[in-house]
């Protein structure tokens, strides 16, 4: 969450770990799905793409702190729903503004991706749209059916080739712990199998947190869901890396979520991400951050 010093932001805002020495700009609000069962993050944002002339403005009052910007992330939840044209000129504004932007990120919804053409995303990454985040959450369809995502995981894989083939990075995120303790092998393995098969750049593990306010912290209460434990959550993450093949991908479980960092670069450092995790598994008296220390 970032704090409104410049008073541009409408509520809280989120970014990706990765995007923490960006520039944010919010340039839509909210998130236009709004419908999965363990997202609190926009629930409280009716979603509405901003105007051109309210992100010029947000530009504008940036542009004396920051016009050495290296790097420019664009919230809220899937603002690549925003008209290709219109986008187009947003990143033009931007690339003319920060002389010195290296990169422009985005986070989208995978039905954002398949809605543009080949040629509209080639036109965004020539426009300077660097890299996309995607979330995926589950390689599980039942998983995915459940938690309310919208979408099923033959189009996740769809979106992220789209992306691929216009050659712009690919950043994917996933929940580990997502399917509780009675789906925790099938959303290691399912999940696994999608990753594999999407290939992307970058993969982000997040670790469920289950937050007041979100149909899946009643189905909690309810018992109708058992979170997975510390350790239960490393055993997924064993299984999920076992099946993880990977072309050239840097796997990173470093967000505030997690209960400790593992990270590293597949396929060279698969076997060492293995052995830390088995040692993690073996000791009695490992330190996990406590909950309290967790965050979105
Ligand atoms: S997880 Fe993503 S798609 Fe789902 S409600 Fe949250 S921001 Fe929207």
């Amino acid at each position: 969450m970032l704090y409104n010093v410049h008073q541009i932001y409408e509520g809280a805002v989120f970014r990706p770990p990765s995007e923490a020495r960006s520039l944010i700009l919010q340039i839509t609000i909210g998130c236009s799905h709004n419908k999965c069962t363990f997202c609190i993050t926009y629930r409280d944002k009716d979603f509405r793409i901003k105007s051109f002339e309210e992100i010029k403005r947000d530009v504008e009052t940036v542009l004396p702190h920051y016009k050495d910007a290296r790097r420019i992330f664009l919230a809220d939840g899937n603002a690549l729903i925003i008209p290709t044209k219109d986008l187009v000129k947003i990143l033009s504004l931007l690339k003319d503004s920060f002389p010195k932007l290296e990169r422009i990120g985005i986070y989208a919804c995978p039905q954002d991706i398949l809605k543009k053409s080949q040629y509209e995303l080639k036109e965004l990454k020539e426009a300077g749209l660097g890299i996309i985040y995607l979330g995926l959450e589950s390689g599980s369809d039942m998983i995915l059916k459940k938690v309310r995502k919208g979408v099923k995981s033959k189009k996740m894989i769809e979106a992220a080739q789209k992306v691929k083939d216009a050659e712009i990075t690919l950043s994917v995120i996933f929940i580990l712990g997502l399917g509780g303790k009675e789906a925790t092998k099938e959303h290691a393995q399912k999940t696994a199998e999608v990753l594999s098969k999407m290939d992307p750049d970058y993969i982000g593990a997040l670790t469920l947190m289950v937050i007041k306010g979100t149909e899946i912290y009643d189905e909690v209460k309810e018992g109708k869901l058992e979170i997975l434990e510390p350790r239960d959550v490393f055993e997924e993450l064993q299984i999920l890396i076992e099946n993880l093949n990977l072309t050239n991908c840097v796997f990173r479980a470093n967000h505030a979520s997690n209960y400790l960092p593992v990270g590293g670069t597949f396929p060279k450092d698969k076997q060492d991400i293995l052995v830390k995790i088995k040692r993690i598994l073996q000791k009695d008296d490992v330190s996990f951050k406590p909950e309290w220390l967790r965050a979105l």
